[in-house]
């Protein structure tokens, strides 16, 4: 068998390995950026009449078309801006990376930056580049970035905006020179919408390259799997043409509308998470020997005493706090660690923490 394999799969395949998802057992919860609230318990009623409508054996609707509707009205995506919708936005990249990919293409995305972006290039055998930001504050260098732009004519760049996982926006203006100067597809990436003061939505129509992908996931529907690429519906077309026909699920359309209809219970968890940031940001500023960077997203990248990012974040955990540990990836993000914005409870039991183990050598 190992011999056929390594015959038949593709050498890039089998040198990747499997995502990997810790299992979180009793551990606070604080390594995956999701909302820490559930539905209200108000609301739990409504939700169930919702599904109990709900036709599971037929085929979802194709164009998940009341989905869309509430989308475009609650997100505003401006008149004449059409919406694709992915099973996760992590669908909607590969998407569109199977739209444009072949022999010599190039995905270009500033780095550190969000994984799935190289590893859906290596799925679909297109090349990535990585430019490097800024190392002291994470941002954008426009000159590197236009520099490799035009040495590398990238068929897509992606610019999470915030970026994870550092959390920070980028330069407006250094965006908007990118997109003028990009031979193909800019997508800016807005994952953290929710968190974040500025958006490229309204801006859909000024450039015929701009799309503007976002996710219900970071807003607190991850275990939905719903993404949305908004953009010119030319683009948007040929992209329909790769979508597995019923890729969003009955039960997601179904509940996806229920929230999207009681958005500012949303709107208001956002609201309290954003204030909790502040307060975790402040505690983690209030700690010795730290680095903590600014973040308008709903995690903070910090960084730790050099050399003791894991013995820390293994501490954590044997504190029963599991946070997420990036100084294995090495370059930027050595001796890193980043954690997602919990409840002020969760926070404040993460500080308490990280606060020991700091003091324990
Ligand atoms: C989490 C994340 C996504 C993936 O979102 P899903 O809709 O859950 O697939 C996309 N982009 C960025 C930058 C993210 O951090």
């Amino acid at each position: 068998m190992a011999s056929r394999i390594a015959q038949w799969v593709r050498p890039e395949i089998r040198a990747l390995s499997a995502y990997h998802v810790p299992d979180p057992g009793r551990l606070i919860k604080l390594d995956a950026m999701e909302n820490p609230y559930t539905l209200p318990e108000d609301l739990v009623e409504g939700w169930l009449d919702a599904l109990r409508g709900v036709d599971m054996n037929r085929y979802p609707d194709p164009g998940a078309r009341i989905i869309k509707e509430r989308l475009r009205r609650v997100m505003g995506v401006p008149a004449g801006q059409e919406i694709l919708l992915g099973n996760g936005s992590d669908e909607l990249i590969q998407i569109l990376a199977m739209a444009v990919g072949g022999a010599g293409r190039t995905i270009l995305a500033p780095e550190p930056g969000f994984v799935m972006y190289r590893m859906i290039a290596t799925f679909v055998g297109m090349e990535y580049v990585g430019v490097p930001v800024s190392p002291a504050d994470f941002s954008l260098d426009a000159e590197v970035m236009l520099a490799a732009i035009e040495a590398h004519q990238p068929a897509l760049v992606f610019l999470a905006y915030p970026n994870n996982p550092t959390g920070n926006l980028w330069d407006r203006q250094a965006l908007e020179a990118i997109i003028e100067a990009a031979p193909g597809l800019v997508v800016v990436d807005e994952a953290y919408a929710p968190f974040a003061d500025d958006s490229f939505l309204p801006d859909l129509g000024r450039w015929d390259n701009l799309l503007v992908m976002r996710t219900v996931s970071k807003m607190g529907l991850a275990g939905l799997r719903l993404g949305y690429l908004c953009g010119p519906a030319d683009w948007l077309a040929e992209f329909d043409k790769l979508r597995l026909p019923y890729n969003i699920n009955i039960l997601t359309q179904a509940s996806a509308a229920f929230a999207l209809d009681h958005h500012e219970v949303f709107d208001a968890q956002a609201a309290q998470i954003r204030a909790a940031r502040a307060a975790l940001d402040a505690g983690l500023r209030a700690l010795d020997g730290l680095t903590v960077y600014p973040s308008a997203a709903n995690f903070i990248l910090f960084r730790a005493p050099a050399g003791r990012a894991t013995a820390l974040f293994e501490s954590l955990k044997r504190d029963g706090v599991l946070i997420k540990n990036l100084s294995a990836s090495g370059g930027m993000l050595e001796d890193c660690l980043r954690v997602t914005v919990g409840t002020p409870e969760e926070n404040a039991a993460f500080l308490a923490a990280l606060g020991r183990a700091l003091a324990g050598a």
